[in-house]
């Protein structure tokens, strides 16, 4: 799972993401994965035992929390090659298993950082770094050095859709564009993640003409997002993945870079306009919400500068070759992310665990998703499965998105994906939501697969955070591929066990075996996941979009 929260300003979106996680990690103990792997599937008479022993490998300390780009992660990556190979699956990455992603991974020079504001008279104010502000460079460039005058853009968002343009009526070509984090409440929740998001919204300023970017804070993001938060690891590494030309991928690569303001100090960059700081705030604030933009009389100098370095981390792809002869050209893939964030040198220096060992996220994932490729191999599919463990999901989904501009098979045989992204497996579930499913004639595979197992099929109990849109197989559905990603519900015991798991050990040290996981519920999930992988795999018609569905229009080339 990513917590990036993708729909928050561009600076805090990138600082929520970075502080995650590092790269540089000590090499981990000598694994041998191909003997760890056989040993344990050999003895792992059950679904459950094989998963249990898979969780068990992943989120073992060795492996360092598998971050992208380290050895702890390559060690991941050939266990997991070994257990496909294993399960009887072809090696479907570019040479053998693998798909080497090549990212960039860039850190931030912190003496290079700075921002003041000049007013209408003339007066200066500088701010201090860390305390008052952030500053990011875009990836790819060296440095930020921008002088220019700053518009308020409201959230910053042009939605066609929804009759919605921030923009409308203001010149931002050379200036700088300051917003606030996220979309109007007025959008539904998957179109206020989709429009909110910090790479549209930086792609939407730099069409535009803007040089830079400025991210201020409501109240509710400020709440979510506290300001320890944004400024915590500032060292920390941010990552994009790189194309075969050497570029960067970049969303808005008009940018030069981008700030977060503290909102105690927001207050100075509105000096002198026809609306204060807490004015617009309090729009923003209020229910339905959106407060118009308007030129802001001062002149803002931000720079910032960071040095830069290549990492290739692995997708790992395995494939169950269709046994339709005409169907065996579309690919059913299931996907679940391989990585998680790392260690945490601060923890380590204090004595402390500071191995974030990913249990739930996302050795479950992982674990789970062999369980239904086992299955899925034993059945021999009408259409092909591809089975693909996907790198730098935690960075931004990464992986997956490489893997979206680069498919390992033919881009137009992509015919749907399943996801399996940190199934809390904490209660024996009755229900699941299944995010996506509606959208697509993936909807009543879902249906039936869940009543076939007594599970009920539940809403989204939380549409406030978008969740379609933050994990993996978003970069599908981005590229038109009808999608399905389903978690565990909230019924019975589902509430209290999940919320204490998000609250307590999500992207902490403590998310590792200790927990009280429920192996044979994890065995039950990866079923479910099965049964709408296979019926996916042999129905008569290809997956398709559901007429007028939102996404389905927008990315889906017709
Ligand atoms: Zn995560």
């Amino acid at each position: 799972m990513n917590s990036s929260i993708r729909r928050i300003s561009g600076c805090l979106g990138l600082v929520i993401l970075s502080a995650c996680s590092n790269v540089d990690a000590p090499a981990p103990a000598e694994t041998d994965a191909a003997a760890v792997a056989a040993a344990q599937t050999t003895g792992a008479a059950t679904a459950a035992a094989r998963i249990e022993a898979d969780v068990r490998y992943l989120a073992d300390d060795a492996l360092e929390g598998r971050e992208a780009g380290t050895s702890g992660y390559q060690a991941a990556a050939d266990y997991v090659a070994a257990r496909m190979a294993d399960i009887g699956l072809e090696p479907a990455g570019e040479d053998g298993w693998f798909q080497q992603v090549p990212l960039l991974a860039s850190t931030a020079i912190l003496d290079a950082a700075s921002f003041s504001i000049t007013d209408a008279n003339g007066e200066t104010v500088a701010l201090t770094h860390l305390d008052d502000f952030r500053v990011f460079t875009t990836s790819g460039k060296t440095e930020m050095n921008i002088t220019a005058p700053v518009v308020f853009v409201g959230y910053g968002v042009n939605a066609p859709s929804e009759d919605h343009n921030d923009y409308e009526g203001l010149d931002v070509e050379g200036k700088i564009v300051a917003y606030f984090g996220g979309a109007p409440d007025t959008f539904d929740t998957e179109k206020r993640a989709h429009y909110g998001s910090t790479s549209g919204k930086a792609a939407e300023a730099s069409s535009r003409g803007a040089v830079g970017t400025i991210g201020l804070f409501t109240t509710a993001t400020e709440q979510r997002f506290p300001w320890e938060r944004v400024i915590a690891n500032p060292l920390r590494k941010r990552m994009t993945w790189v194309h075969p030309d050497g570029t960067a991928e970049v969303s808005g690569n008009g940018l030069d870079g981008s700030a977060t303001l503290h909102p105690a100090i927001s207050e100075a960059l509105f000096k002198g306009a026809q609306k204060s700081f807490a004015e617009v705030r309090a729009e923003a604030d209020k229910e339905g919400g959106a407060p118009e933009g308007f030129d802001l009389p001062v002149t803002v100098s931000m720079t910032s500068a960071q040095t830069s370095e290549i990492v290739t981390s692995p997708n790992v792809a395995g494939l169950i070759p269709g046994s339709d002869p005409t169907l065996k050209d579309e690919y059913i893939v299931l996907t679940a992310h391989l990585d998680h964030i790392g260690i945490n040198d601060k923890k380590i220096k204090e004595g402390k665990d500071g191995i974030n060992n990913g249990a739930m996220d996302n050795a479950m994932g992982i674990a789970t998703m062999l369980e239904a490729a086992a299955q899925l191999k034993a059945d021999a599919p009408a259409r092909s499965v591809l089975i693909l463990a996907v790198t730098a999901e935690e960075k931004g989904l990464l992986g997956a998105d490489y893997f979206a501009h680069f498919p390992t098979v033919p881009a137009e045989g992509l015919a749907a994906n399943v996801n399996l992204d940190m199934p809390i497996v904490l209660h024996q579930f009755t229900d699941v939501v299944a995010f996506g499913a509606e959208r697509s004639s993936i909807g009543p595979i879902t249906e039936k697969a869940t009543s076939k197992m007594g599970i009920k099929l539940s809403p989204d109990p939380w549409p406030e955070q978008g969740l379609f849109t933050r994990s993996d197989h978003y970069r599908f559905v981005e590229k038109g591929v009808p999608s399905v990603f389903l978690v565990v519900g909230m019924a019975g015991d589902g509430e209290g066990t999940s919320m204490d798991f998000i609250a307590n050990h999500y992207h902490k040290p403590s998310d590792e075996t200790a927990l009280p996981l429920l192996y044979d519920a994890a065995a039950r999930f990866a079923e479910v996941n099965y049964m709408i992988a296979i019926d996916l795999a042999n129905a008569e018609e290809r997956p398709h979009w559901n007429e007028g569905d939102f996404f389905g229009d927008l990315f889906s080339k017709k």
